[in-house]
């Protein structure tokens, strides 16, 4: 007999922080009783990025800060300083290398939040999206003999783990992805792709087309 353990996983409350509990995650973020004018969100991957630009959208005064030198860390480079760009140039504050070390609530209800570069920021929420932890504790996985990582999540096997994958950044990528989906699962070979027939002119041409790497990049740095 099989068993599939699929009991998901939490955003972690980073309790090393102090005032945490004064901070949201986006799971409280769904259920806010008012539109906050002003939000901090701390966390660089893509939950941070995606309520960013939520909260943004919806009038809120929203600043991003991440420890990291560039937002979405381990994706494409071009695309994660386009993005950045474009976030800023809309209005949303990103702040690189930084991590905040106190939350502080004030008497008036509102949030004061201490960087480590020595900015305070008055915000009325301080949203965390410093990753998520799986749910498999109390499930007796031990008494099984599954093995779990330090931070819980269930060990896989290399097929398990195995991540070809393509970023796109764009109108409509969501569609190219959802599509492109289907040949990796089918497992095609770069080859397959560089023999398919580019539709032109359209922006997923470009998966098709780009017969050669235009330049590498190693941990972070341009190469070539
Ligand atoms: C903010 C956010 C935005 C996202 N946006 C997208 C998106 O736009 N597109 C996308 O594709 N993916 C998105 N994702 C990812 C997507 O939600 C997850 O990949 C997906 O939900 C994982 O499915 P799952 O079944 O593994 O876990 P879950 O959906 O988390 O389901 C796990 C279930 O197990 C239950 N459970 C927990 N413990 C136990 C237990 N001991 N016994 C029984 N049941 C238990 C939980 O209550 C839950 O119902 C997003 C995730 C987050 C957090």
């Amino acid at each position: 007999m099989s068993a599939l353990v699929a009991t998901g996983g939490r955003p972690s409350p980073h309790p090393a922080l102090p005032g945490h509990e004064h901070c949201i995650t986006s799971n409280e973020a769904f259920h806010l009783e008012a539109l906050p004018k002003s939000i901090m969100i701390g966390g660089g991957g893509y939950i941070a990025v995606e309520f960013a630009n939520i909260f943004h959208g919806l009038g809120v005064k929203t600043t991003l800060v991440y420890r990291g030198t560039e937002i979405l860390n381990r994706f494409d480079m071009d695309l994660r300083t386009s993005l950045h760009e474009a976030m800023s140039k809309k209005g949303i504050e990103i702040v690189c290398c930084a991590v905040a070390e106190e939350v502080v609530r004030r008497d008036d209800g509102r949030l004061d939040v201490r960087l480590n570069n020595g900015e305070t920021c008055k915000v009325d929420q301080f949203m965390l999206a410093m990753g998520r932890s799986p749910n498999t504790e109390g499930l007796g996985l031990d008494a099984v003999g599954i093995e779990t990582s330090a931070t819980g999540a269930i060990l896989v096997d290399r097929y398990s783990r195995k991540a070809v994958g393509a970023h796109i950044m764009g109108p409509d990528a969501g569609e190219m992805a959802q599509l492109l989906g289907i040949p990796l699962k089918a497992g095609v070979t770069k080859d397959d792709f560089d023999r398919a027939m580019a539709v032109h002119p359209t922006a997923a041409e470009e998966l098709v087309t780009m017969y050669k790497p235009n330049y590498r990049v190693r941990k972070g740095e341009r190469i070539d």
